[in-house]
């Protein structure tokens, strides 16, 4: 349970946000400093409204390469058959209309932190008094022999939605009834830890009903995973998890991982020597901050971007902030949720900093349903808070797992991770 006095300070923040949403904008006031944030997904496009919403003489530009951005939330279940792709898309019209926001489809190609500038792939370069990055992912080519970009245009990570979301679709559809897909999990950290085990329960879900005698094999880089008991109990339930008929099956591969891939006869060779054929394989590459994050000069040897908690402003570069994916937050998981949690705090910070105030003590909070049949949600939720140490660390009582197992329970979580998903994107992108 979050305490009395941490549940009024969330209830302020949000009310403050609230207030602010209410004032009315005026765009055409002159510009007191000019906020350029790098990527539009759940973490940039969030900064970007809160910002506005709390001072709107700051005058705010997003900048996104794609003008219409997939969520990665919900494409398991357009694996599943229960969405369609088409429908996870959002664009950036509401954003511009009713927050003023200059929204620029390009990409950014170079920061330069000296000048406190940013140049684009049409040449343009645009300037800024501070710059928040909100790129999300890129892969670590280069760890399994064999796999890399080429490859996985046809054995796919699907760990961006879109494209690679329907190639794996097609693949599962086309192979023969009693197949076998692999999906390799990768070690911590990645984008969103319970990913892997809703794709395997989605997997399973459709091939119950299409192709019953197949097989969905997880070969995991890690010894356990996010909601292991719940995700198990599920599995045990609907798809005979643990005897001879199981359409789920888990292995660690933790000691032994996975070292090369022989795309042609789509075997993948751990480093014992074993030899693992599938019908489809999805692979899911160990990952790192997003490449202009890299090339930014934001990312420490782990490849990921250090901040300091309290504004998300880089250790290594200042007046740059880095929120979403892309950043070390640990112990808050590399989620959508957690991501505008984090540009919530990030954009609270921007404003006072440009406004030269104090900067508040931030809350963040996360929440993440996964769905292991149509009618089966569980979920984990926590919020986090800075320690004596001024370090992040989960409220101790706070959060917790799905605790009520019986039937109507999880149908229930099953519904209300339908309503998180409408909740949040309508919250982000309109
Ligand atoms: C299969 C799957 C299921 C998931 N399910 C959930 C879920 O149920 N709940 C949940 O909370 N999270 C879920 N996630 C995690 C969630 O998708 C990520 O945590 C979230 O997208 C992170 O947001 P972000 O804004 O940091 O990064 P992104 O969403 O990746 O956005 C980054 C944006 O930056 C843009 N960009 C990058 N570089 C540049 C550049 N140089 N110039 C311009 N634009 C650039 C990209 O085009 C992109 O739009 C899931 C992820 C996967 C893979």
């Amino acid at each position: 349970m979050v305490s009395r006095r941490d549940f009024i300070k969330l209830g302020l923040s949000t009310t403050a946000m609230a207030a602010a949403g209410c004032r009315q904008l005026s765009f055409r006031r002159r510009s007191k400093a000019h906020v350029v944030i790098v990527g539009g997904g759940f973490a940039g496009a969030s900064a970007a409204k809160t910002i506005r919403k709390l001072d709107d003489s700051i005058k705010v530009t997003l900048i996104e390469s794609n003008p219409r951005y997939l969520t990665c939330p919900g494409s398991n279940w357009v694996l599943g058959g229960l969405r369609d792709l088409e429908s996870l898309g959002f664009g950036y019209d509401q954003l511009a209309l009713h927050y003023g926001i200059t929204v620029i489809h390009e990409r950014v190609t170079a920061v330069d932190a000296e000048k406190k500038s940013l140049r684009l792939s049409n040449r343009q370069t645009i300037n800024y008094d501070r710059l928040i990055m909100a790129p999300g992912i890129d892969f670590r080519w280069g760890d399994i022999e064999g796999y890399d970009a080429a490859v996985a245009e046809y054995i796919p990570h699907a760990w961006k939605a879109g494209q690679q979301t329907q190639t794996l679709a097609s693949l599962v559809q086309a192979m023969p009834d009693n197949g076998t897909i692999a999906i390799v999990a990768p070690a911590n950290p990645f984008r969103c830890p319970p990913g892997p085990y809703e794709r395997a329960s989605m997997l399973a879900y459709y091939c119950r009903q299409h192709k019953p005698k197949a097989k969905v094999l997880i070969l995991d880089h890690k010894r356990g995973f996010s909601k292991q008991d719940l995700f198990v109990e599920g599995w045990k339930q609907h798809y005979g998890y643990g005897t001879h008929a199981a359409l789920i099956e888990w292995q660690s591969i933790a000691d032994n991982p996975v070292i090369a891939l022989a795309a042609k006869s789509k075997t993948l060779q751990t480093d014992f020597g074993d030899q693992i054929k599938a019908d489809v394989l999805n692979v899911i590459p160990a990952q790192k901050a997003g490449l202009i994050a890299q090339q930014a000069g934001l990312c420490d040897d782990s490849g990921w971007c250090p901040v300091r908690p309290v504004s998300g402003e880089s250790t290594l570069r200042p007046d740059i902030h880095v929120i979403g994916d892309a950043a070390i937050q640990q112990p808050i998981p590399k989620s959508a949720f957690a991501a505008t949690s984090e540009a919530k705090v990030c954009a609270f910070a921007v404003v006072d900093l440009l406004n030269e105030r104090e900067l508040s003590e931030p809350v963040w909070v996360n929440t993440c349903y996964s769905l292991v049949t149509a009618d089966h949600g569980i979920s984990v939720a926590m919020v986090y808070k800075l320690n004596e140490a001024g370090e992040i660390s989960a409220l101790a009582g706070a959060g917790g797992v799905t605790e009520h197992t019986d039937r109507q329970s999880l149908y229930l979580e099953s519904r209300y991770a339908m309503g998180c998903y409408d909740s949040i994107t309508r919250n982000t992108f309109s």
